[in-house]
């Protein structure tokens, strides 16, 4: 495997090897089956049965019940940001937390749905803090208040689950770039919607966590049933053909994780691998500065730069002759950002700090 490169792409992204293999040598022949899982009914045994192992794994490793119910639907996290109006705003508002660019494009997908109110941003400051625990805005009154856990531009993460009661309205979130790398409390969230292909698996799947009520709400929405959680919910996401490739994997990578020891393991590795590249930053007296304030910093994305955005374009080009590919920032952020998302090997992020070493002592 000496040819993988070391990948910080922001998603796409890396995938476990081992994941990889495993499809691989699955791909012609699904277990004795004699065809690909790609050419099998989505309604045949060994699909559905993947299928539904890949809902109670997800369930087992987040620890919630039959009071929420796992979806998985096509479009992408974007397609959420309407769906989510669509199925829950009613006559009602829904309340924002602007806290970085998908939040912002969140807002503005569901205010051509209905009324949408920001009720906290730190879009003024270039997004780079995201609010405190014990300053979580509050929206008494909406049909939901929607978050966004992880900032995948800036860099910045809630690291918290906030208290609906606080709150005053059903928490909805879209946690893209972190599920899986932290325990979440999901019985405080209505709703929870995350793109696979950052933490979890390829593009063409988006998970949807959805808890009774808000499945019941979603009923009310007369939307076609393609469009409706509560039809999806009831069918199990077998509606009509789902991306059953993506799902498959994702389900290899969620069994993969349980092995490994659930998400206490995933917290402590996001943990020590992002501390790894921040320490990097805060030790390079000032050569490298972070984007994120400190106590907004992400896990999964590290946002910095250079002294100038020449060494930026120097540092990507030197990265990538290493080995170490995906570390240009957003474009709407400039500099750099590694993604360290649950698959990205310790290995790759200790190759990665001893490169940001030597390119601080040749250029510094
Ligand atoms: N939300 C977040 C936090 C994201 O990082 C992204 C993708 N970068 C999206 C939403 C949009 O996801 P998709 O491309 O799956 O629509």
């Amino acid at each position: 495997m000496s040819q993988r490169v070391h990948n910080f792409s922001a998603g796409p992204a890396a995938l476990p090897v081992e994941v990889l293999e495993q499809v691989r040598d699955e791909l012609l022949d699904f277990r004795g089956t004699g065809a690909s899982i790609i050419e099998a009914s989505h309604r045949g045994k060994a699909y559905d049965r993947l299928h539904h192992e890949a809902m109670e794994d997800l369930a087992t490793l987040l620890g919630f019940g039959a009071e929420h119910s796992v979806i998985f639907m096509g479009g992408g996290a974007r397609s959420q940001f309407a769906l989510v109006a669509m199925n829950l705003l009613g006559d009602g508002w829904g309340g924002y937390v602007n806290t970085g660019r998908w939040s912002d494009t969140a807002i503005g997908e569901a205010g051509k749905v209905g009324e949408v109110r920001e009720i906290w941003s730190s879009k003024d400051a270039g997004f780079d803090h995201v609010p405190g625990a014990d300053a979580f805005p509050s929206a008494a009154g909406a049909a939901y208040l929607h978050s966004t856990s992880n900032n995948t531009v800036a860099g910045t993460e809630i690291l918290y689950d906030p208290s609906p009661e606080d709150a005053g309205a059903t928490l909805v979130c879209d946690m893209s770039s972190d599920l899986l790398s932290r325990k979440v409390d999901v019985g405080r969230y209505g709703l929870i919607y995350a793109g696979a292909q950052k933490n979890l698996g390829p593009a063409g799947v988006t998970l949807v966590i959805a808890r009774a009520d808000v499945l019941e709400r979603s009923r009310a929405a007369g939307l076609p049933a393609v469009f409706t959680y509560a039809d999806q919910a009831a069918k199990r996401s077998l509606l009509n053909t789902p991306p059953v490739f993506p799902i498959y994997v994702v389900g290899l990578v969620l069994k993969r994780l349980l092995a490994l020891g659930g998400l206490a393991a995933t917290e402590a590795l996001a943990r020590n691998k992002s501390d790894m590249v921040y320490s990097a930053i805060d030790t390079s007296a000032g050569f490298y500065s972070g984007h994120a304030q400190r106590d907004s910093r992400s896990r999964m994305n590290v946002t910095f730069k250079t002294p100038s955005a020449d060494l930026d374009d120097s540092f990507v080009e030197g990265a990538a002759d290493a080995g170490l590919v995906g570390l240009k920032g957003h474009r709407s952020v400039g500099g750099l950002r590694a993604s360290i998302y649950n698959s990205v090997p310790r290995a790759s992020v200790e190759t990665l700090v001893e490169y940001m070493q030597e390119f601080q002592r040749t250029h510094g």
